[in-house]
């Protein structure tokens, strides 16, 4: 090893602790200000900016209020994500129709997607390879 290369490697495991230290030290700043989110949500209504549905605040209301707004996306009819489901639905019905008349057609064994979830874990685990 060259001295030059030493003498980095030297200042390299001379900052290590210390850049651990201050990593400990984000994460415990982050966690604080998660719980600061939650505390001024938990007080307070949130809409949803696309149908204006209004979330209470609600003690009784068992999940975090940024978990009922992330339900509420899942299934709110003016939220962009629902055009994008529903194309990605109508999407995977035509490739589950034409894999079937194809594999007729030539015997070949494409998949058939029953949902979009399947789809998409067929893409994820093609991804992992
Ligand atoms: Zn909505």
């Amino acid at each position: 090893m060259t001295p030059e290369k030493e003498r980095l490697l030297a200042v390299l495991q001379e900052r290590v602790p210390q850049l651990h230290l201050e990593c400990a030290g984000y994460r415990e700043e982050i966690e604080r200000l998660r719980n600061w989110i939650a505390d001024l949500q938990s007080g307070m209504f949130i809409n949803c900016v696309y149908c204006g549905y209004r979330y209470g605040p609600d003690p009784g209301t068992p999940v975090a209020m940024a978990e009922v707004l992330k339900q509420h996306i899942e299934q709110c009819p003016d939220h962009p994500m629902s055009k994008l489901k529903n194309a990605l639905t109508e999407s995977v019905k035509l490739q589950s129709h034409y894999a079937k008349l194809l594999n007729m057609h030539d015997g070949g064994k494409r998949i058939s997607f029953e949902s979009p979830e399947a789809w998409m874990a067929r893409l994820e685990e093609i991804r992992r390879r």
